[in-house]
């Protein structure tokens, strides 16, 4: 299968010199990108045309809980340990296989919707979504979440193990395993420790929740005598293979930590502004220590969408406004977090993150005839225009891997009539369910 995307207005390649390109187009063959340039005239199987439309790698989202788009909407403006366990705790024990695949399904299409072609997941009822995962064609890194905490004791590290054996059954080049303890509050330290050592045999990612609230940090300090990553660091737990979400109370010396070790941050600024957590992770003390930063959405519950370009706006801004300084954090930083940073934080540097010969095709296009995305000044202000002025709803093609999955926002691989009747269906049961426990 060939692909030609003709003459796109711009190409922003993301490549390691930040090129964009000026009426240009892309070959991809096989899912892959083969060429790429001002003069590519030889046919393909498919052909789209890139006019007025801006062509970037697909976004990836570092930190989300898809299936919880169930719960969008249902518990806004609490304080997060009343939110967390008068609301979502109540729902979460009622969903079912049922529930995720299609609470995966409609993250999926959202996410597809918005630009988004690789996410980071962390949940319950993992084969749910993979198989809603497959059948839409996205890009992902999944992992059965550990907590030892949970009321039902399905939910631990035996579940996690045969979830674990099912993932790498699947071989799909579209789905990674990881594993996933659920953080230092929810996980008793045999299991953490556990669950890098089997991330580390078997290569593969560790997917966590570091520092997110003030309170997590004083109650790790008053167990421990150390702070979250300094306690992590202790057991000998962080590393380059370890992904930590939010990292918005960690002090000077946890950032040097995570430096130090390699291990990566994913940052949803939307999640912790909605969830009022207060600490705003130290973005410009993490790039001078290397730390690898990307972006996520979190859950469509603390959020409440998974719009990446969303998450871009917000992220810029915050850090800017939290430093009374609006050249913190650059639209070009900004697009590097939610495109080959990302792709860095999960190890796919080689293969996504940027538009390049060898890369797979996942790609976006950029629509730049609305309203909001006009007038575009040239080639200095495009980066700005995608960061400040563009949101998901802009987004009119979406690629992955060579496989369109959505065509001048018709979806390819979903039908939304289906996808709203079994949304409506299973958002019901559940609601009934939980008010009968
Ligand atoms: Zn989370």
């Amino acid at each position: 299968m060939s692909l030609l995307v003709r003459d796109c207005s711009w190409i922003v390649t993301q490549d390691d010199s930040r090129n964009v390109l000026k009426d240009a187009s892309v070959y991809v063959e096989d899912g892959k990108i083969a060429e790429i340039g001002n003069r590519i005239s030889h046919d393909a199987d498919r052909i789209l045309n890139g006019h007025g439309m801006i062509l970037l790698p697909g976004l990836v989202n570092t930190h989300t809980h898809v299936p919880m788009v169930i719960f969008r909407g249902y518990a806004d403006d609490m304080l997060l340990q009343d939110w967390l366990t008068d609301k979502i705790w109540k729902l979460e024990p009622n969903m079912t296989e049922d529930t995720c695949y299609w609470g995966t399904m409609l993250g999926c299409t959202e996410m597809i919707a918005s630009g988004t072609t690789t996410f980071n997941d962390m949940y319950f009822f993992v084969q749910s979504e993979a198989k809603a995962i497959r059948e839409i064609g996205m890009r992902a890194v999944l992992s059965s979440v550990i907590i030892d905490l949970a009321p039902d004791p399905k939910l631990h590290r035996e579940n996690a193990d045969k979830v674990l054996d099912f993932l790498k059954k699947i071989k799909s080049p579209l789905i990674t395993p990881a594993i996933a303890p659920h953080s230092v509050y929810s996980c008793l330290e045999d299991t953490l420790l556990w669950a890098k050592a089997r991330a580390d045999e078997e290569h593969i990612l560790v997917h966590t929740h570091i520092a997110e609230t003030r309170k997590e940090q004083g109650d790790i300090e008053n167990k421990m005598g150390l702070k979250v990553a300094e306690y992590l660091d202790r057991i000998g737990f962080l590393g380059p293979n370890v992904i930590g979400a939010h990292c918005g109370w960690v002090s000077r010396n946890e950032v040097k930590l995570l430096g130090e070790s390699g291990t990566k941050v994913a940052h949803c600024p939307v999640s912790n502004m909605k969830l009022a957590t207060g600490g705003t992770a130290p973005l410009p003390e993490m790039f001078e220590n290397h730390v690898c930063v990307g972006l996520g959405t979190d859950g469509a519950a603390s959020n409440n969408t998974l719009d990446m370009f969303e998450t871009m706006k917000f992220c810029a801004l915050l850090h800017k406004h939290a430093r009374w300084d609006p050249t913190v954090l650059p639209a070009q930083t900004t697009l590097d977090l939610a495109t080959r940073e990302g792709a860095r934080v999960l190890g796919m540097q080689a293969a996504i993150g940027s538009i390049e010969v060898g890369k797979s095709a996942d790609m976006i296009l950029v629509d730049t005839s609305a309203p909001n995305m006009m007038p575009i000044h040239g080639r200095d202000t495009i980066i700005s225009d995608l960061v400040y002025s563009a949101n998901g709803a802009n987004v009119d093609t979406t690629i992955v891997n060579g496989e369109i999955l959505m065509e001048k926002r018709k979806f390819t691989t979903i039908d939304p009539g289906t996808l709203a009747r079994n949304i409506d269906r299973v958002t019901q049961d559940l609601l009934a369910r939980s008010k009968q426990a």
